[in-house]
């Protein structure tokens, strides 16, 4: 009687590469876009006498590009953005009162590397989650180790590893990080500990790496922020303003246009430390 083969179980022949020492030992180096290409890109070298050089270049720089494209998918994944929103998609023209050349400008990343922090002030909707999440992609092209944590969350998960007493752990890897994200600080006010919190956040980032900081709160306000501690509100001021671009948003909301926009006292403040 003969045994027919199941339809599930391939051919041995449906896997080319399986016969094909070369590209198995390729595969075993992790060069897997070589293995895949080389035959490919010989015979289209032979057909045209490319000089070997250029073969081995391109193979080369396909397997680099490949390797690039993970990292950068890793590194986006690791960063935890809420949703991935880039810069192209965003519409100056809706914001007029935005420094559009200073936003461009950040997203060259040199503040990176100066260790500067950014804030984006401002109401509700005008972009300022969007923009901070765009900076953070950019970063992660670069081979940056980025984090975007919501203020809140940030601050439950620094509360609850105080409390297993896994603290300076978290906050060492927290000062690896090239650009540490905290969105949206000042829709709650903190309690003490999640203030003291925030300073060593703070502190452990000053001059070490960068912050880029949303918030719709007037700096003046912040001492009610931080569990109404004028010292402990000055201090965090203090490290996030002394290296510092500053960008404000006063225009519409993107959610809701049709609703005007109150004269807004956040851009007071904000004038005042221009
Ligand atoms: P904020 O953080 O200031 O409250 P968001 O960044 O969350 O505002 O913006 C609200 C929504 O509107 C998001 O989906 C964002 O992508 C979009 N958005 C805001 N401003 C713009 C803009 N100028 N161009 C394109 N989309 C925008
Ligand atoms: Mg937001």
């Amino acid at each position: 009687m003969t045994r027919t083969r199941p339809f599930s179980t391939p051919s041995p022949d449906a896997d080319p590469l399986r016969n094909d020492p070369l590209a198995q030992q390729l595969r075993s180096l992790g060069l897997y876009v070589v293995a895949e290409r080389y035959r490919e890109l010989a015979e289209e070298a032979t057909r045209t006498k490319t000089p070997y050089t250029h073969y081995l270049g391109t193979l080369v720089s396909a397997q680099l590009a490949a390797r690039m494209d993970r990292s950068f998918r890793e590194r986006l994944a690791r960063a935890r953005f809420p949703a991935i929103k880039t810069l192209e998609e965003f519409d100056f023209s809706f914001q007029p009162n935005l420094d559009e050349r200073a936003v461009r400008t950040l997203a060259g990343l040199e503040f990176l590397d100066e260790r500067k922090n950014v804030l984006l002030v401002g109401p509700p909707g005008v972009g300022k989650t969007h923009l901070a999440i765009a900076l953070g992609v950019k970063a992660c092209a670069a081979r940056k180790r980025v984090a975007y944590y919501q203020a809140a969350d940030l601050m439950d998960s620094l509360a609850l590893a105080q409390a297993a007493g896994m603290l300076p752990a978290r906050l060492v890897e927290l000062g690896r990080l090239h650009l540490l994200i905290i969105d949206e600080l000042g829709y709650t006010n903190l309690d003490t500990a999640r203030a003291n919190l925030f300073f060593q956040v703070v502190s452990r980032m000053y001059e070490k790496g960068s912050i880029i900081l949303t918030t719709n709160r007037r700096f003046e306000t912040w001492a009610d922020l931080f569990a109404g501690d004028q010292v402990i509100a000055g201090a965090i001021l203090d490290r996030l303003l002394h290296h510092r671009h500053l960008i404000a948003i006063n225009g519409p909301s993107y959610r809701t246009p049709d609703l005007t926009v109150m004269a807004d006292p956040l851009q007071q403040s904000v004038a005042q430390i221009r």
